[in-house]
């Protein structure tokens, strides 16, 4: 498997934001966003993944000292469904965790039975990809967008149409790597979520500690 780190702090977005989880980063994407914040798992320039087997990767899991405490998995990379048999084998090795997949949702569900539940995040135009297929939808989803303006929201529409995904399963997210990014693109992104019946989602890592790695 294709790792890149592993660490223990709060989930910072979406339906368990505040939840203290220990975060498998995967190594690896098949996108490639401009704005990414963890270039790091695929970019050439930067990129410093590592292979690891599955006794390694349950090791480091058991070396942070924190499994009594906390049995919450945050499985993100990168694109971690590129690698859904790694998957497998942490459900195996940890059977009463929660299981919570971030995934830009491009690919086909094989670990269904496996993962709690998929935070999706299809990746609109401006992230600087083309448009793909949005796979990943089952009723274990919750759908995450990445807001960069306001004119970014027509796009966003348009999606939720085409796929006729749930108003209550949608979460608006500013897009920004610091805390004055983020916030001044809150009261906006707030007010189209009361329009629709849609969640809002802060970034509670960035706000907290801006983009250190590992939090
Ligand atoms: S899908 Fe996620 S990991 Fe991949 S390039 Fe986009 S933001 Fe980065």
């Amino acid at each position: 498997m294709v790792l890149n780190e592993i660490f223990y702090s709060i989930q910072g977005e979406g339906l368990n934001a505040g939840v203290p989880a220990i975060f498998v980063r995967f190594g690896n994407c098949n996108l490639k966003c401009t704005w990414c914040d963890t270039k790091y798992t695929w970019h050439p320039d930067v990129q410093d993944n590592f292979e690891a087997t599955a006794k390694q990767l349950f090791e480091d899991i058991h070396a942070l000292g924190v499994y009594e405490k906390c049995r919450h998995f945050v499985i993100t990379g990168g694109e971690p469904m590129l690698q859904q048999p790694v998957i497998l084998a942490l459900r195996k090795e940890f059977p009463d965790s929660y299981i919570e997949v971030e995934t830009n949702g491009s690919q086909t569900v094989r670990c269904f039975d496996d993962v709690d539940l998929f935070t999706v995040s299809y990746k609109t135009s401006n992230s600087g990809n083309p448009p793909y297929e949005l796979k990943t939808r089952n009723e274990k989803c919750v759908y995450k967008f990445v807001v960069c303006c306001e004119g970014d929201f027509d796009e966003i529409e348009k999606i939720i149409r085409q796929y006729r995904l749930p108003a209550d399963k949608i979460f608006l997210m500013p897009e920004g790597a610091t805390r004055e990014e983020v916030l001044k693109k809150h009261p906006w992104i707030l007010d189209r979520c009361d329009q629709k019946g849609y969640r809002f989602t802060t970034r509670l890592h960035i706000l907290t500690w801006g983009n250190e790695r590992q939090r």
